[in-house]
């Protein structure tokens, strides 16, 4: 983490102040408004009140990015350059987004609600970090000889698969950006992308430093506006090869519409989960335990596709973990998230704050016992606050225990056998991720194997890093993965050359 970039509290308020928006859609190398003229208002999630407003864009802005993605597709701009030239170009725009991660982690921290501590220590690095990974590979990956017959060659290579539409979702809004504008663009794609409404700024922002490094015009294009028009626009549109969502399995689902009703697109999904962190009988340190545990579910508020949402524990230390868990919430103060002490910030937005309000409700209504959290708090500061809730007593039958809540709020479901938590964690509609504890090597190895899930983390709660693949089993989405080379393959097309050698003469 790069404490040092991250500014005391006053020293953020007065940044803030200095903070130049970005709100215009940015495409053909230029920022520009709305074709409509419409704009919409964004929020501070931490205080209820309007930011700026960005420019709304409709499906002729996004006719108009896709129109510049195609022309630079096209015309090899990009595609076409020295696999160096395009590496240096996507690590010139890392260096510079590391060297602004401070003014866009203020940006997403206002934007987001998000704590600045996660926003300038760890999202704008870690955004970088993947841009550059996926650039440092550009000229590292070669193609392959087939073992044809003589007489023959036969080449395999991968060629881009010409427009990749992104339309990606709120909690990582500068992360998701990159893990699909990384590998797209290093394999030489030209991109249209839509940020969730309620978080476009800092996008808007990292895509100008993209131009600056270099990025030629209509490479990266931005379409901001709500999801049910611009995001439908680029599910749908003919021209645009391939499209990638991260979001809710209900909109993934629209995605194969849109796709099935147009020109058959390659759809990528990675979405929700219901995620098991499993507990055995034999663990000790159940301190270390419950820093795991609550990072799971309680950092970035609970807001993340791969939250550890459900805590299957054995029922001889379910008492002493849920103490631990109370004692470690100490260290995990909830707040103003320009405060570099706070872990927790606000939710997104008042909706998502209802909901998650509501599952709460749900949860009691069910017959579970709220342990700690439960209600809305600094309600005074007009920000939508909820604390770490946790609720013992749950059953995976309950609604709690099935559906994505996306907020900090952990089931804890006891068990007694190895067979029946496997059963647990394995029952749900969702495959993204997992974690198990147990010291046990056998155990681990065997229960690691037997859970449904994309990434599975042993006494850790991990999503790998940017060498490995993410992506998740059943609903939580299919078509390719984030992250590692694998996420080359799915902005690529696999191409056969079969060569005809001529006799010798
Ligand atoms: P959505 O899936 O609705 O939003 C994700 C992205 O899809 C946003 O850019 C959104 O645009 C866009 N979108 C929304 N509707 C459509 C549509 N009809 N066609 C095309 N694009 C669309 O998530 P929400 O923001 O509504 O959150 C609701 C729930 O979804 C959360 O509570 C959580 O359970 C889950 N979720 C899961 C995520 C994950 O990473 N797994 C991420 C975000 C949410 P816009 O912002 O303009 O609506």
């Amino acid at each position: 983490m790069t404490e040092t970039l991250i500014p005391p509290i006053e020293e953020s308020l007065a940044d803030l102040d200095r903070l130049d928006l970005r709100t215009r859609m940015f495409i053909d190398g230029e920022f520009r408004d709305a074709a409509g003229g419409d704009r919409f208002v964004t929020e501070n999630p931490a205080t209820g009140r309007p930011i700026t407003e960005v420019a709304e864009g409709g499906p002729a802005d996004v006719d108009i990015a896709v129109a510049a993605a195609r022309r630079a597709a096209d015309d090899g701009r990009w595609s076409r350059l020295d696999p160096g030239a395009r590496k240096r170009i996507l690590i010139a725009w890392a260096d510079l987004i590391e060297t602004h991660a401070r003014e866009l982690g203020l940006i997403e921290t206002i934007d987001a609600g998000k704590p600045i501590t996660d926003t300038v220590g760890l999202d704008m690095p870690e955004t970088a970090a993947c841009i550059r990974w996926h650039a440092e590979a550009v000229d590292k990956l070669y193609g392959q000889v087939a073992p044809s017959p003589e007489g023959t060659i036969a080449t395999i290579t991968r060629e881009p698969c010409g427009v990749v539409g992104a339309v990606i979702p709120w909690n990582y809004p500068a992360q998701m950006a990159a893990w699909k504008l990384g590998p797209a663009l290093a394999t030489g794609n030209t991109v249209v992308i839509k940020p969730a409404s309620t978080t476009s700024l800092s996008l808007l922002r990292i895509v100008e430093l993209g131009s600056e490094a270099g990025l030629p015009d209509g490479v990266v294009n931005v379409v901001t506006g709500p999801g049910g028009t611009v995001g439908e626009a680029i599910g749908r549109h003919p021209d645009i090869d391939c499209v990638a969502f991260t979001g809710s399995t209900e909109v993934g689902r629209r995605f194969l519409h849109y796709a099935a009703d147009s020109n058959l697109k390659r759809v990528l999904l990675e979405l929700g989960g219901k995620s098991p962190q499993i507990v055995f009988g034999d663990v000790s340190d159940l301190g270390s335990v419950a820093a795991n545990v609550a990072v799971a579910i309680f950092w970035n508020m609970g807001e993340n596709c791969s939250a550890g949402s459900r805590l299957i524990v054995h029922r001889s230390r379910k008492a002493a973990l849920l103490e631990a868990i109370e004692s470690e919430l100490a260290s995990w103060p909830v707040g103003d998230p320009l405060d570099p002490a706070t872990r927790i910030g606000a939710l997104i937005s008042k909706d998502q704050m209802e909901r998650v309000l509501g599952y709460i409700d749900i949860g009691r209504q069910e017959g579970a016992r709220v342990v700690t959290g439960g209600s809305r708090i600094l309600e005074e500061t007009g920000g939508w606050f909820v604390p770490p809730t946790v609720f013992d007593r749950v059953t995976n039958d309950m609604r709690i225990a099935r559906e994505e809540i996306f907020g900090p709020v952990l089931s804890v479901i006891e068990f007694d056998t190895e067979a029946e938590a496997v059963a647990i964690a394995n029952d749900t509609p969702y495959g993204l991720a997992a974690s198990l504890y147990t010291h046990d090597l056998d155990v681990a190895h065997r229960v690691a194997r037997e859970v449904r899930a994309g990434v599975v983390g042993i006494n850790a709660y991990s999503e790998g890093d940017m060498t490995t693949p993410f992506g998740g089993y059943k609903q939580s989405g299919f078509g390719g993965h984030d992250k590692s080379v694998h996420a080359h393959d799915q902005y690529t097309e696999t191409k056969t050359i079969w060569i005809q050698l001529r006799p010798p003469a």
